[in-house]
């Protein structure tokens, strides 16, 4: 059995109580992850307060330097990350490998090096010199989703940390192994105790606590539209600076005159890479009606190739994260064929241990189906015919999300024309997750409030102040 503790003041710390963590590819227990009480916040936000002087008032140069060596340490420690992150997710042992992990020490290589490079702003009239001030905001709350649990969780400690701040990073009780050993990684890469306070368990209990805090005047989270409804309302009443990155039901956009070979082949990898369980996965696939049919054909013989099972095999699609989530996304799928969708693959658990659903895609359902509305997070999606560039914007824009959408043609006007109708904070152009990690990210309307990504992730961890000097003639 292993314990996955919490990381207080840069020590290891044990708290009263524990929960199960589940391994998804076999279903069953293998760890204890630690269940934070109120106390253990406490701790962790004095920690955090008594270590902000010291790591605020430091040289950019340094605090790069060290979050630098972190990054040398995650690629140092890669297989062992991967094999943590496959096994507490069930997600295959080569995603982990090859996107999850080295993207961690990506995050922390780029922001250690943006913030050498970030340039203040001055503005000189004929009477006064402006000069404006992003200082570090003091302690904040982290909060991070099980679905890519390392890299997102360090793609806001990696901005938090590099701007001066001290932070409480709160990830997925489903997943706790890779924060944990992240602690162990901060102190050996020379991170001051109390800069970075890991804080396991329940996000209904500490997660809400931490929003909830007086001492914690910022909350960057990444998780669900419903959590960030809560989130966003009990933050609004304190003040507090809020970033919220949140679900998606993302289209993808495939016109006559795209490459379709490409398209097919990036459709399948946007729909089922990770499971399905990624925010930005192209769940809703829109296809003019004079190629939908070949388009259909394509892709479910390649759904068709993609081999499901052990993580540590060489597959495409590992488990899903937890027994819940199997059974959620099988009733939407149950409930769709009720309203009338047609199964054209998939549909079914795998009859073997541990929590395992085949990749599955529907058509022929009316788009007010809760399929093409709601958010699912699994290997399921839904392909439905266009007929004009119009139709396709109008169903493009006709879910309350607005998190990504991709845009497949070889029409250079078409493509911006179309890009800058949809209502979504990402759009990708022949291709998805081609990721720059200078570009914002973030989603609009039930997607989020906020970006994250260069810049834009700076800016939100810092408190901005103009000073104005009057010139004496
Ligand atoms: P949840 O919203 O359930 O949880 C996200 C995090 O918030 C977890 O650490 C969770 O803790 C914590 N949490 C839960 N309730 C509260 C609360 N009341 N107060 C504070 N914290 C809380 O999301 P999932 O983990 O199920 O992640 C899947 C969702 O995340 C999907 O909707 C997906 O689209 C979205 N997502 C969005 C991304 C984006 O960039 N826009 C990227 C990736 C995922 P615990 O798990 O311990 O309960």
């Amino acid at each position: 059995m292993q314990y996955f503790e919490n990381y207080i003041d840069g020590k290891t710390s044990a708290t009263e109580d524990y929960l199960d963590v589940y391994e998804p590819a076999t279903g069953r227990v293998y760890g204890q992850v630690a269940n934070s009480t109120a106390s253990d916040l406490e701790q962790a936000i004095s920690a955090a307060k008594a270590a902000f002087p010291t790591w605020s008032g430091m040289d950019s140069d340094r605090r790069s330097r060290i979050l630098l060596r972190l990054s040398e340490l995650i690629e140092e420690n890669l297989d062992r990350l991967a094999e943590m992150e496959s096994r507490d997710t069930g997600k295959p042992l080569s995603h982990a490998r090859s996107i999850d992990i080295p993207r961690a020490a990506a995050n922390f290589r780029f922001f250690a090096s943006a913030i050498v490079s970030w340039q203040s702003e001055s503005n000189t009239t004929e009477n006064a010199l402006n000069y404006t001030r992003r200082v570090p905001i003091g302690v904040v709350g982290c909060i991070s989703p099980w679905n890519l649990p390392l890299y997102l969780f360090t793609w806001k400690l990696a901005p938090a940390l590099a701007v001066g701040n001290c932070v409480i990073g709160k990830p997925s009780e489903l997943t706790p192994a890779t924060a944990t050993l992240l602690g162990e990684l901060a102190s050996a890469a020379g991170l001051p105790p109390g800069v970075l306070n890991i804080l396991h368990g329940k996000g209904a209990h500490v997660g809400q606590a931490l929003v909830s805090h007086e001492g914690v005047p910022a909350i960057s989270f990444t998780g669900g539209t419903d959590t960030g409804r809560t989130i966003g309302r009990l933050a609004a009443g304190r003040f507090k600076k809020v970033s919220l990155e949140l679900g998606g039901k993302n289209p993808v956009i495939v016109f006559e005159d795209c490459n379709l070979t490409e398209a097919v082949e990036t459709s399948i990898r946007s729909a089922f890479a990770n499971q399905g369980e990624i925010c930005l996965c192209g769940s809703r696939i829109l296809v003019e009606d004079s190629i939908y049919d070949r388009f259909k054909s394509m892709f479910i013989k390649g759904v068709n190739e993609l081999r499901v099972g052990d993580p540590k095999e060489k597959v495409d699609m590992g488990a899903l994260i937890s027994a819940g989530h199997l059974e959620k996304v099988d009733r939407y799928v149950q409930e769709a064929k009720k309203e009338g969708a047609e199964l054209l693959t998939g549909g079914h658990r795998l009859n073997r241990d541990g929590y395992f659903y085949a990749p599955t895609a529907l058509e022929g359902m009316d788009n007010s189906c809760r399929i093409v509305q709601e958010e699912v997070f699994g290997p399921v999606v839904t392909l439905q015919p266009f007929k004009s560039a119009e139709e396709a914007i109008r169903l493009a824009n006709s879910t309350p999300y607005g998190l990504a959408a991709s845009i497949w043609t070889s029409n250079v006007n078409r493509a911006h024309q179309v890009a800058h109708q949809v209502k979504a904070g990402v759009i990708w152009i022949n291709c998805w997750m081609l990721r720059d990690l200078r570009t914002p990210f973030g989603g609009m309307k039930a997607s989020g409030v906020g970006r994250e990504g260069g810049e834009e992730a700076l800016r939100f961890f810092t408190e901005t102040q103009n000073v104005c000097v009057a010139l004496v003639k």
